[in-house]
C-alpha cells in the first residue's frame, strides 16, 4: 500500500521503516529540515536499535511537506509531538492542528475519486481525533470526491526496543467507527507484524485515545509504588531487592516496572500522567491517587539529592562524576532525563560535573550549552569518574554495571558511590572499598 507517515521522530520514523520493510511503499514527511536532509543522506536522526539497518535497506522517500506525491497515499499517519506546554504540562496539540490542516487542505485540492485513512499515532486526550477530523474535513470541498475515515491508534512502543516492539506488539488497538478502514488497517498491520496472530482490539475513538493514557498512568503508577515502598525499605531495615522480587513472582503483580530509582522520566510518563490529570480536572474529577503518583515521582528526585548532599556534607566546589545522561537506556533521548535533572541541581549548588553517556552526550551538550551551564563531557566511565567525590549511576546501562570498580576507586577523590538505579552489586561495590548508597534498604547501603 501506499502509505504516509508525516511527523518522523521516533514513533513516526519507525513505523515507517517497518511498514517500508514490510514492502509498503512509504513517503515520511517531516518539516523539520535537518532531520529530513540526515534521513535523505541515510542517516538517521535518533538511535534506535536496527533502524539504521532496516533505512538502509529499504528506499523510504523523506520530504518536509505534504507534496501531490505524498498526498498520493492511501493511508496517513500522523505522528507529530504533543510535548507539555511550559506553562501548565497540558499537552500542545498545534503540531497535531497543523498536520491536520495541511493535509485536509491538500486532500481538499485533490481532484476525482478516493478514499483515505488517517490513523493519529500521537499520544492526545479523549475528544482530540474527533476535532481533528473536523479539522481535516474542513479542508475538504463540498463537492469533493475524496472520503476519507480517521481512526486513532495508541503507539506503545518503548524508546530502545522500538522496532522490537513494532514488530512483536502486545496489541494494536484501533479507535476505529468504520468497518471498511478497520478491515483495511487489520490488513497492513498484519503484514508488518511477525506474529501470527496479532492481538487487535477494536474500541470506540475516545476509548482508545483514554487507553494509551491509562496504560501509561498505571505503568507509572507501579514505579511510584516501588519507590515509595524503596523508601519504607530504608526506614523499616528491609531490602527493596527481595521485596520487588517477591511482589513481581505474584503473577497478578508482575515483575515488569518493579525497580526502584530516581523514579519515571523520558518524553512520555510525565507528559502524560500530568494531561491525564488535567483531564480529570476538565472534568472535575480530582484523580487523587494519579496526583499522588507525580508527587512522588517529584519527591524520589529530591529524596536522593538530599542524600548525596548529607553524605558528601554539601556539594559545593565537588567534583561529582554522573554516568548516563538518557531518560532510560538504549537511547539518545534526554526528554525529561532525570540524570539531566540531577546534573542541573547539582550544578546550581556549585557541584563540578563530570558525565558520561553511550549515546546522549551529543544532545545533553547542546541542553546544557544553551542554558549556560558547565558541564564536563567524558569518552568514558572512567574518565568521569576521574578525581571526583563521587560517582553517580543515573541512568541504568547494562555496561555501567560491569565497570571495573577497583579501577575507578583508584582515581577518585573520595570513594563514595550513589546508585540512583539499583544496577551495581553491593557487595562488589562495598568489596572494591566504597561507601555505597542506593535506592531502598540496608543490604543496598540506603
Ligand atoms: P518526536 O518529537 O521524536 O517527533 C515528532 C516529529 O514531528 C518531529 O520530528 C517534528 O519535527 C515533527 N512535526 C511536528 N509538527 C509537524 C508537522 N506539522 N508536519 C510534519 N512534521 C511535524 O516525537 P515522538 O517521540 O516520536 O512522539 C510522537 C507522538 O507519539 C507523541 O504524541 C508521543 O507522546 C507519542 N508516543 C511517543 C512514544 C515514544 O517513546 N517516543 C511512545 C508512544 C507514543
Amino acid at each position: 500500500m501506499k502509505i504516509c507517515v508525516v511527523g518522523t521522530g521516533y514513533v513516526g520514523l519507525v513505523t515507517g521503516a517497518c511498514l517500508a520493510d514490510a514492502g509498503h511503499s512509504v513517503i515520511c514527511v517531516d518539516k523539520d529540515a535537518e532531520k529530513i536532509s540526515l534521513l535523505k543522506k541515510n542517516r538517521s536522526p535518533i538511535y534506535e536499535p536496527g533502524l539504521d539497518k532496516i533505512l538502509r535497506k529499504n528506499s523510504i522517500v523523506f520530504k518536509t511537506e505534504i507534496d501531490r506525491e505524498a498526498v498520493s497515499s492511501d493511508i496517513f499517519f500522523i505522528a507529530v509531538g504533543t510535548p507539555p506546554n511550559e506553562s501548565d504540562g497540558r499537552p500542545n496539540l498545534n503540531f497535531i492542528h497543523e498536520a491536520a490542516q495541511e493535509l485536509g487542505e491538500k486532500l481538499g485540492a485533490l481532484k476525482g475519486k478516493a478514499y483515505k485513512i488517517i490513523v493519529i499515532k500521537s499520544t492526545v486526550p479523549p475528544g482530540t481525533t474527533h476535532r481533528v477530523e473536523k479539522m481535516v474535513r474542513k479542508g475538504l470541498k463540498k463537492n469533493s470526491q475524496v472520503k476519507c475515515d480517521i481512526v486513532f491508534s495508541p503507539e506503545f512502543l518503548r524508546e530502545g526496543s522500538a522496532i522490537e516492539d513494532t514488530l512483536y506488539p502486545d496489541r494494536v488497538v484501533f479507535g476505529v467507527e468504520s468497518e471498511k478502514a478497520a478491515g483495511i488497517l487489520k490488513k497492513l498491520f498484519a503484514s508488518m507484524i511477525k506474529q501470527k496472530d496479532p492481538a487487535f482490539l477494536l474500541t470506540d475513538i475516545p476509548s482508545a485515545e483514554m487507553i494509551k493514557y491509562a496504560s501509561n498512568a498505571f505503568l507509572a503508577t507501579k514505579i511510584s509504588f516501588i519507590n515509595e515502598i524503596a523508601y519504607l525499605c530504608e526506614l523499616a531495615g528491609a531490602n527493596i531487592d527481595g521485596v520487588s522480587k517477591g511482589i513481581g513472582m505474584d503473577r497478578r503483580i508482575g515483575k515488569a516496572f518493579l525497580n526502584a530509582g530516581l523514579g519515571y522520566g523520558g518524553s512520555c510518563f510525565p507528559k502524560d500522567t500530568k494531561a491525564l490529570d488535567h483531564l480529570a480536572g476538565d472534568h472535575g474529577h480530582v484523580f487523587h491517587l494519579l496526583k499522588a503518583v507525580i508527587d512522588v515521582n517529584n519527591m524520589q528526585k529530591k529524596r536522593f539529592l538530599h542524600k548525596i548532599q548529607k553524605v558528601l556534607d554539601g556539594v559545593e566546589n565537588k567534583t561529582i562524576g554522573v554516568l548516563g545522561l538518557a531518560f532510560k537506556q538504549n537511547t539518545d533521548d534526554i526528554r525529561e532525563s532525570i540524570a539531566i535533572d540531577m546534573i542541573e541541581a547539582l550544578v546550581e549548588r556549585g557541584a563540578k560535573i563530570r558525565a558520561h553517556d553511550p549515546l546522549a552526550e551529543k544532545k545533553a551538550r547542546e541542553f546544557f550549552s544553551a542554558r549556560g551551564k558547565d558541564v564536563v563531557f567524558c569518552d568514558g566511565p572512567y574518565e568521569a569518574a576521574k578525581g571526583s567525590h563521587a560517582l553517580i549511576i543515573a541512568t541504568e546501562w547494562e555496561s555501567f554495571a560491569g565497570l571495573d570498580l577497583a579501577k575507578i576507586r583508584k582515581t577518585m577523590k573520595k570513594a563514595v558511590v550513589f546508585d540512583g538505579r539499583n544496577l551495581l552489586d553491593p557487595q562488589k561495590v562495598k568489596k572494591a572499598g566504597f561507601i555505597y548508597h542506593a535506592v531502598g534498604g540496608h543490604e543496598r547501603g540506603s
